[in-house]
Protein backbone atom coordinates (compact mmCIF):
# COMPACT_ATOMS: atom_id res chain seq x y z
CA UNK A 1 0.00 0.00 0.00
CA UNK A 2 1.23 3.77 -0.74
CA UNK A 3 2.14 5.62 2.32
CA UNK A 4 3.02 8.84 2.76
CA UNK A 5 6.57 9.19 1.45
CA UNK A 6 5.27 7.13 -1.58
CA UNK A 7 2.48 10.20 -1.89
CA UNK A 8 4.79 12.71 -2.05
CA UNK A 9 7.38 11.53 -3.85
CA UNK A 10 4.31 11.10 -6.57
CA UNK A 11 3.26 14.56 -5.40
CA UNK A 12 7.06 15.94 -5.81
CA UNK A 13 6.90 13.87 -9.43
CA UNK A 14 4.31 15.10 -11.00
CA UNK A 15 3.89 19.25 -9.97
CA UNK A 16 6.54 20.12 -12.48
CA UNK A 17 4.28 18.55 -15.42
CA UNK A 18 0.89 19.52 -13.81
CA UNK A 19 1.45 23.40 -12.90
CA UNK A 20 0.70 26.14 -14.63
CA UNK A 21 -0.79 23.60 -17.45
CA UNK A 22 -4.78 23.98 -19.06
CA UNK A 23 -6.86 20.66 -18.71
CA UNK A 24 -7.67 19.46 -22.36
CA UNK A 25 -9.87 16.78 -20.81
CA UNK A 26 -10.44 14.29 -18.19
CA UNK A 27 -10.94 10.55 -20.05
CA UNK A 28 -12.39 8.49 -17.79
CA UNK A 29 -12.34 4.87 -18.54
CA UNK A 30 -13.42 3.21 -14.97
CA UNK A 31 -16.21 5.31 -13.02
CA UNK A 32 -16.31 2.87 -10.38
CA UNK A 33 -12.96 3.47 -7.93
CA UNK A 34 -13.44 3.34 -4.09
CA UNK A 35 -16.09 5.85 -4.82
CA UNK A 36 -18.34 6.67 -8.11
CA UNK A 37 -15.91 9.17 -10.25
CA UNK A 38 -18.84 12.14 -10.55
CA UNK A 39 -20.72 11.86 -13.80
CA UNK A 40 -19.86 15.35 -14.35
CA UNK A 41 -16.58 16.11 -13.68
CA UNK A 42 -14.85 16.03 -16.93
CA UNK A 43 -16.95 19.14 -17.82
CA UNK A 44 -16.25 20.78 -14.71
CA UNK A 45 -12.61 20.91 -15.16
CA UNK A 46 -12.03 20.92 -18.77
CA UNK A 47 -10.47 23.93 -20.22
CA UNK A 48 -9.33 24.69 -16.32
CA UNK A 49 -5.26 26.08 -15.49
CA UNK A 50 -3.93 23.76 -12.67
CA UNK A 51 -2.49 25.85 -9.90
CA UNK A 52 -0.57 24.08 -7.78
CA UNK A 53 -0.35 20.06 -6.54
CA UNK A 54 -0.92 19.69 -2.62
CA UNK A 55 -0.87 16.64 -0.24
CA UNK A 56 -3.05 16.39 2.85
CA UNK A 57 -2.20 12.82 4.34
CA UNK A 58 -2.33 10.59 1.81
CA UNK A 59 -4.63 12.67 -0.35
CA UNK A 60 -3.00 14.75 -3.39
CA UNK A 61 -4.78 17.83 -3.99
CA UNK A 62 -4.59 19.13 -7.56
CA UNK A 63 -6.20 22.59 -7.51
CA UNK A 64 -7.47 23.71 -10.59
CA UNK A 65 -9.30 26.84 -11.54
CA UNK A 66 -12.58 25.04 -11.41
CA UNK A 67 -11.75 23.43 -7.95
CA UNK A 68 -9.68 21.36 -6.56
CA UNK A 69 -9.41 17.21 -7.59
CA UNK A 70 -9.08 14.83 -4.55
CA UNK A 71 -7.18 12.26 -5.28
CA UNK A 72 -5.72 9.42 -3.59
CA UNK A 73 -3.91 5.96 -4.47
CA UNK A 74 -5.53 3.30 -2.33
CA UNK A 75 -4.28 -0.04 -1.94
CA UNK A 76 -2.53 -0.34 -5.50
CA UNK A 77 -2.44 2.45 -7.08
CA UNK A 78 -0.58 4.73 -9.50
CA UNK A 79 0.08 7.88 -11.08
CA UNK A 80 2.33 8.08 -14.27
CA UNK A 81 3.09 11.04 -16.79
CA UNK A 82 2.75 9.91 -20.20
CA UNK A 83 2.88 11.30 -24.25
CA UNK A 84 -1.73 11.48 -24.09
CA UNK A 85 -1.90 9.30 -27.16
CA UNK A 86 0.29 6.49 -25.13
CA UNK A 87 -2.48 3.44 -25.09
CA UNK A 88 -3.95 2.86 -21.64
CA UNK A 89 -3.53 -0.71 -20.32
CA UNK A 90 -5.50 -2.50 -17.87
CA UNK A 91 -6.34 -1.16 -15.06
CA UNK A 92 -5.81 2.39 -17.01
CA UNK A 93 -8.61 4.48 -15.31
CA UNK A 94 -8.53 7.54 -16.48
CA UNK A 95 -6.26 10.39 -18.21
CA UNK A 96 -5.99 13.80 -16.84
CA UNK A 97 -4.84 15.24 -20.63
CA UNK A 98 -3.06 18.08 -20.33
CA UNK A 99 -2.78 20.91 -23.01
CA UNK A 100 1.56 19.56 -23.37
CA UNK A 101 0.30 16.97 -24.70
CA UNK A 102 0.90 14.65 -21.86
CA UNK A 103 -1.49 13.24 -19.67
CA UNK A 104 -1.00 12.15 -15.81
CA UNK A 105 -2.46 8.23 -15.86
CA UNK A 106 -4.01 6.60 -13.39
CA UNK A 107 -3.69 2.56 -12.90
CA UNK A 108 -4.90 1.01 -10.14
CA UNK A 109 -5.49 -3.05 -10.05
CA UNK A 110 -7.40 -3.04 -7.00
CA UNK A 111 -9.55 -0.07 -7.35
CA UNK A 112 -9.64 0.94 -3.87
CA UNK A 113 -8.10 4.64 -4.91
CA UNK A 114 -10.68 7.80 -5.57
CA UNK A 115 -11.07 10.62 -8.05
CA UNK A 116 -13.27 13.08 -6.31
CA UNK A 117 -13.36 17.25 -6.31
CA UNK A 118 -14.67 19.70 -4.53
CA UNK A 119 -14.84 23.54 -5.21
CA UNK A 120 -14.84 24.54 -1.66
CA UNK A 121 -11.48 24.70 0.66
CA UNK A 122 -10.32 21.18 -0.22
CA UNK A 123 -9.70 21.20 4.26
CA UNK A 124 -13.13 21.26 4.77
CA UNK A 125 -13.73 17.82 2.54
CA UNK A 126 -16.08 15.25 4.26
CA UNK A 127 -13.05 13.26 3.94
CA UNK A 128 -9.95 15.47 5.01
CA UNK A 129 -11.44 17.79 7.57
CA UNK A 130 -11.53 15.27 10.23
CA UNK A 131 -7.68 14.07 9.77
CA UNK A 132 -5.46 14.70 12.77
CA UNK A 133 -2.14 16.73 12.74
CA UNK A 134 0.33 16.20 9.54
CA UNK A 135 3.64 14.13 11.05
CA UNK A 136 6.19 16.61 9.30
CA UNK A 137 4.38 20.00 10.28
CA UNK A 138 5.84 21.91 12.95
CA UNK A 139 2.74 21.06 15.32
CA UNK A 140 3.41 17.77 15.44
CA UNK A 141 5.58 17.84 18.63
CA UNK A 142 6.79 15.50 20.86
CA UNK A 143 5.31 16.99 24.56
CA UNK A 144 1.67 17.85 22.11
CA UNK A 145 1.45 13.96 21.32
CA UNK A 146 2.36 13.07 24.69
CA UNK A 147 0.02 14.90 26.26
CA UNK A 148 -2.74 13.16 24.11
CA UNK A 149 -0.94 9.88 25.15
CA UNK A 150 -2.13 10.89 28.68
CA UNK A 151 -4.36 7.94 30.17
CA UNK A 152 -4.30 5.54 26.79
CA UNK A 153 -3.76 2.60 26.91
CA UNK A 154 -3.67 1.67 23.34
CA UNK A 155 0.02 0.00 22.32
CA UNK A 156 2.05 3.07 21.37
CA UNK A 157 2.64 1.63 17.65
CA UNK A 158 -1.13 1.59 17.44
CA UNK A 159 -1.75 5.02 18.46
CA UNK A 160 0.85 6.49 16.32
CA UNK A 161 -1.00 4.41 13.45
CA UNK A 162 -4.59 6.41 14.73
CA UNK A 163 -5.26 9.08 11.73
CA UNK A 164 -7.12 10.79 14.51
CA UNK A 165 -3.74 11.02 16.23
CA UNK A 166 -1.52 12.03 13.45
CA UNK A 167 -2.20 11.74 9.60
CA UNK A 168 -0.16 8.82 7.28
CA UNK A 169 1.91 6.91 9.48
CA UNK A 170 1.71 3.81 8.28
CA UNK A 171 2.48 0.16 9.23
CA UNK A 172 6.50 0.30 7.87
CA UNK A 173 7.27 3.94 9.11
CA UNK A 174 5.38 3.30 12.36
CA UNK A 175 7.95 -0.07 13.14
CA UNK A 176 11.17 1.69 12.13
CA UNK A 177 10.44 5.03 14.13
CA UNK A 178 9.64 2.89 17.55
CA UNK A 179 12.91 1.24 16.38
CA UNK A 180 15.09 4.22 16.00
CA UNK A 181 13.63 5.78 19.31
CA UNK A 182 13.77 1.90 21.21
CA UNK A 183 10.52 1.67 22.09
CA UNK A 184 8.98 -1.26 22.67
CA UNK A 185 5.70 -1.31 20.39
CA UNK A 186 3.46 -3.34 22.54
CA UNK A 187 3.97 -0.88 25.66
CA UNK A 188 0.98 1.53 26.48
CA UNK A 189 0.97 4.84 24.51
CA UNK A 190 0.20 6.75 28.30
CA UNK A 191 3.26 4.83 29.56
CA UNK A 192 5.77 6.25 27.18
CA UNK A 193 7.60 9.29 28.86
CA UNK A 194 7.86 12.47 27.71
CA UNK A 195 11.65 12.27 26.75
CA UNK A 196 10.72 9.31 24.37
CA UNK A 197 7.89 10.73 22.65
CA UNK A 198 9.67 13.64 21.66
CA UNK A 199 12.60 10.90 20.43
CA UNK A 200 9.38 9.25 18.45
CA UNK A 201 8.35 12.42 17.14
CA UNK A 202 11.83 12.81 15.99
CA UNK A 203 12.13 9.89 14.55
CA UNK A 204 9.01 9.34 12.69
CA UNK A 205 10.17 12.67 11.11
CA UNK A 206 13.46 11.50 10.61
CA UNK A 207 12.12 7.76 8.41
CA UNK A 208 9.27 9.63 6.43
CA UNK A 209 12.05 12.77 5.17
CA UNK A 210 14.55 9.79 4.37
CA UNK A 211 12.21 8.05 2.53
CA UNK A 212 10.88 10.67 0.78
CA UNK A 213 14.17 11.85 -0.06
CA UNK A 214 14.82 8.08 -1.67
CA UNK A 215 11.30 7.88 -3.68
CA UNK A 216 9.99 5.93 -0.35
CA UNK A 217 9.69 2.51 -0.33
CA UNK A 218 9.60 -0.79 -2.24
CA UNK A 219 6.67 -1.86 -2.36
CA UNK A 220 5.55 -5.25 -4.33
CA UNK A 221 3.23 -3.05 -6.74
CA UNK A 222 4.64 0.47 -6.42
CA UNK A 223 6.27 2.99 -9.06
CA UNK A 224 6.34 6.22 -8.88
CA UNK A 225 5.29 9.20 -11.33
CA UNK A 226 7.63 7.98 -13.72
CA UNK A 227 7.78 4.25 -12.91
CA UNK A 228 10.62 3.91 -10.63
CA UNK A 229 11.24 2.07 -7.88
CA UNK A 230 12.15 3.70 -4.13
CA UNK A 231 15.04 2.52 -2.68
CA UNK A 232 14.36 3.28 1.20
CA UNK A 233 14.25 -0.73 1.74
CA UNK A 234 17.83 -0.74 1.77
CA UNK A 235 17.62 1.39 4.66
CA UNK A 236 15.02 -0.42 7.03
CA UNK A 237 15.63 -1.83 10.30
CA UNK A 238 12.75 -4.01 11.21
CA UNK A 239 10.64 -4.04 9.07
CA UNK A 240 9.81 -7.21 6.98
CA UNK A 241 13.24 -8.47 9.05
CA UNK A 242 11.74 -11.41 10.67
CA UNK A 243 14.16 -13.97 11.95
CA UNK A 244 17.40 -11.70 10.63
CA UNK A 245 19.95 -10.13 12.70
CA UNK A 246 19.35 -6.97 14.13
CA UNK A 247 21.77 -3.98 12.36
CA UNK A 248 22.77 -2.32 15.63
CA UNK A 249 23.16 -5.76 17.95
CA UNK A 250 22.64 -8.71 15.76
CA UNK A 251 19.75 -10.18 17.85
CA UNK A 252 17.16 -11.57 15.75
CA UNK A 253 14.52 -9.59 14.96
CA UNK A 254 10.74 -10.78 16.28
CA UNK A 255 7.60 -10.45 14.68
CA UNK A 256 3.68 -10.34 16.25
CA UNK A 257 0.46 -9.60 15.28
CA UNK A 258 -1.19 -6.11 16.57
CA UNK A 259 -4.16 -5.21 15.45
CA UNK A 260 -4.27 -7.23 12.64
CA UNK A 261 -1.03 -5.99 11.57
CA UNK A 262 2.37 -7.55 11.60
CA UNK A 263 4.79 -6.24 13.99
CA UNK A 264 8.32 -5.99 13.85
CA UNK A 265 10.91 -5.10 16.80
CA UNK A 266 14.26 -6.09 18.29
CA UNK A 267 13.90 -7.31 21.67
CA UNK A 268 17.15 -6.15 22.77
CA UNK A 269 17.12 -2.49 21.57
CA UNK A 270 13.43 -2.03 22.36
CA UNK A 271 13.22 -2.55 26.35
ZN1 LIG B 1 18.85 -4.68 18.27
Amino acid sequence: MPELPEVETTRLGIEPWLVGRRIDALRVREWRLRWRVPRSLPAKVAGARIRAVGRRAKYLLVETEAGTLILHLGMSGSLRILDAAEPPLVHDHFDLVLDSGRCLRFNDPRRFGCLLFTTREPARHKLLARLAVEPLSDEFTGDALWREARGRSAAIKTFIMDSRVVAGVGNIYASEALFRARIRPSLAAGRVSRARMQALVASIRDVLTEAIGVGGTTLRDYVDASGMPGYFRQSLFVYERTGKPCRRCRTPIRQFTQGQRSTYWCPRCQR
